[in-house]
């Protein structure tokens, strides 16, 4: 038997510890990638924001690559990261998904040695699946931002809802009062054959104002039915603004008496507009009825200017005024201030026709207002031409209003 060749043995003893340790670094290598790839895929489900996404990123692969630094620049102008000042090696790979490019992993300066290509095999695993995270958070913020847009349509739906009951129930009281007074009146009158022709004459003239109340209403709805179909007509032509601002002043003119409100025009430069003279009256009738309808004392005045290539008329009282947190919606359909308690006659149509006729005039309508102080509604129209005086002497007109 030959003796053992004990300095042999411990020779390959020896060798098999390095190939053990090489084998055990190789292990412990492999088991921080797949840690690391694991640990990046686990970031996808959590669908972290775009910098958690890229810090992490980036911690990991400087460790596992034993990297001194290292940056990540994405195409979107967001950078994360430094590059030193002497480059001695360095390794980057593009970070891209299904939508092509979205940026760059650069990792700097290896501990005792050069970046490998396995390195850059595993660096291109991680950006890959960064490129994944960071669609995803795309995709969830995107899910988050259209959630949220739904919810904020479905307020405004609900807000809809709630003014179409509040528009049935003003409309019905609406029609009701003046259909019970016209019945009222008129069945006294049947009844009645020996009711002086006197009294006779002042129920008929009752029953004919509140059938005037009726058709503005019924009038109103059809306009405004015709206004969401697109449908309703304008017959536009020159006209002289102040010709249709007197006339509807005189017709309204009776209200305020019957209110002992003192109603003015003041023309302060006369206009000539394209517009449709029966729409337009609508618009101010509809502004100044409110105007009267919510002033219980003092006064209301009209007044037209000419303000650069504008025409203006505005309607001013001092009524009870318009809280500021609700003069947005005024002039949405079926808006009331008073929706809750129902004290004074409307439906909430007028200054929604009248915003969408001032619309087609191309004009604008603009409202000052202060609750116990009063309201101001300004319509500005364009002119059909230049104001003679601006033409004149090239000044312009009313310079201070
Ligand atoms: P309504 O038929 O109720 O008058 P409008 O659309 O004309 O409907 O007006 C909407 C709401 O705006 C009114 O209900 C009222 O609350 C407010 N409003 C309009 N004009 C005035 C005004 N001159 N003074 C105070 N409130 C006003």
């Amino acid at each position: 038997m030959t003796e053992p060749n004990l300095a042999a043995l411990e020779e390959r003893l020896a060798a098999s510890q390095i190939e053990i340790e090489a084998l055990t670094q190789e292990t412990l290598n492999l088991y921080r990638q797949v840690n690391l790839l694991y640990r990046i895929g686990e970031s996808i489900n959590a669908c972290l924001s775009p910098t958690d996404v890229c810090q992490l990123v980036l911690r990991e692969c400087c460790k596992i690559l034993r990297a001194a630094t290292g940056r990540i620049d994405l195409d979107d102008g967001f950078t994360l990261g430094t590059t030193p000042e002497n480059i001695d090696s360095q390794l980057s790979v593009p970070i891209e998904n299904a939508h092509g490019h979205l940026g760059d992993v650069t990792v700097y300066n290896k501990k005792n040695g050069f970046f490998s290509a396995a390195d850059e095999k595993l660096i291109r695993a991680v950006a890959r699946q960064a490129g994944i995270a960071l669609e995803n958070n795309r995709l969830i913020q995107g899910l988050i931002s259209k959630n949220q847009e739904l919810e904020r349509l479905n307020d405004e739906l609900k807000a809809l809802d709630q003014m179409k009951s509040d528009f049935v129930s003003n409309v019905s009281h609406e029609l009701r009062t003046p259909l019970a007074s016209i019945k009222g009146f008129a069945a006294t009158i049947l009844l009645d054959d020996e009711m002086p022709a006197e009294i006779q004459r002042e129920f008929v003239g009752i029953i004919n104002d509140e059938s005037d109340k009726l058709s503005v209403i019924i009038n109103d709805i059809l306009d405004i039915s015709k206004m969401m179909s697109g449908h309703m007509k304008f017959d536009v032509r020159p006209s002289r603004l102040e010709s249709v601002v007197q006339e509807v002043v005189k017709l309204l003119a009776v209200l305020a008496d019957k209110k002992t409100l003192n109603l003015e025009f003041q023309l302060v430069d006369s206009a000539e507009v394209m517009l449709d003279p029966t729409r337009f009256a609508q618009v101010l009738k509809n502004l100044l009825g409110n105007a009267i309808k919510f002033t219980d004392e003092g006064a209301v005045t009209v007044t037209q200017w000419v303000e650069g290539d504008e025409a203006c008329v505005a309607i001013e009282d001092t009524g009870e005024g318009i809280p500021e947190d609700q003069l947005s919606y005024i002039f949405e359909k079926f808006y009331r201030v008073e929706n809750v308690v129902h004290t004074k006659e409307g439906t909430g149509l007028g200054l929604a026709l009248v915003r969408n006729i001032v619309d087609h005039h191309q004009g604008r309508i603009e409202v000052r207002s202060r609750v116990g102080e009063g309201s101001t509604f300004t319509v500005r129209l364009p002119l059909a031409r230049p104001p003679i005086e601006a033409e004149d002497t090239g000044a312009e007109a009313n310079p201070d209003r």
